[in-house]
């Protein structure tokens, strides 16, 4: 780390859990991000201004103005861009010191399994039951950790999974079949800082993983009422028949 750097992430080195080796740890990591939308924006944010040295974009989409309300990352002026371009000038604009690379196009198996191989983390921010299950599948195939969320209305989830663990639950543990895929934002509604509490936490337990520090959220879905102002927790046992990681 250069002077630059080493005051820029101050506040981080300043932790007795991070310190000058969990900062070089986070400038090494290699990180994929699929979906910029109200949950990618705050992990796009604060992942570039934590100093997460390679970015890996995901999203088809283009910026419209009902994004703006929730999708932070974009701003008024950036709609009719691509949410790649623009989420790719918000990372240059909070820290042009890290690698970002963007794929404008549907996250599918086949641009997974040859972005998995290059990448220590992935968070999954779309908005998209049968995405998930593909991220599910290729992050077992390739023996790699994802940080999983979704937010709707006013409720949130989230939870990690990391497939390095044999007796950790996977995704179609938790839902064996495509559940509320007509339910989303578009339809539903969501009310603008619900993704915003829920995508910051994505970015803090990515940062926990990409380090080493802490408890990842594994095992347990977190759930957030937002307007009961309360979060529950819900244990997660491995299905031992699931189709996806029983062996
Ligand atoms: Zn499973």
């Amino acid at each position: 780390m250069n002077d630059d750097e080493l005051l820029r992430y101050s506040r981080h080195i300043l932790l007795p859990q991070i310190e000058l080796d969990g900062q070089q740890k986070l400038l090494e990591s290699r990180v994929l991000l699929i979906g910029l939308g109200g949950l990618g924006s705050p992990v796009l944010q604060y992942l570039a201004a934590s100093g997460v040295g390679q970015l890996i974009l995901v999203d088809h989409d283009v910026v419209e103005l009902s994004n703006v309300q929730r999708q932070i990352c974009h701003g008024t002026q950036d709609v009719g861009k691509t949410k790649v371009q623009s989420a790719i000038e918000e990372v240059m604009r909070i820290n042009s010191g890290i690698f970002v690379e963007g794929f404008e196009q549907k996250a599918d198996a086949k641009l997974l399994s040859s972005l998995l191989p290059k990448v220590d983390l992935v968070l999954d921010c779309s908005d998209n039951a049968t995405i998930r299950y593909l991220i599910n599948d290729a992050c077992i195939a390739h023996q790699v950790p994802w940080v999983s969320a979704a937010a709707v209305a006013l409720q949130g989830q989230i939870i990690c999974f990391d497939p390095r663990l044999a007796d950790q639950p996977c995704y179609r543990c938790l839902y064996p079949e495509i559940h509320d895929e007509q339910k989303n934002c578009a339809t539903s509604g969501i009310l603008a800082p619900v993704v915003g509490v829920i995508g910051t936490l994505q970015a803090v337990e990515a940062i926990k993983m990409l380090t080493g520090i802490g408890e990842p959220i594994l095992g347990r879905l977190q759930t957030f009422d937002a307007l009961a102002g309360q979060w529950a927790s819900w244990g997660l046992q491995k299905n031992q028949s699931c189709v996806s990681c029983a062996k």
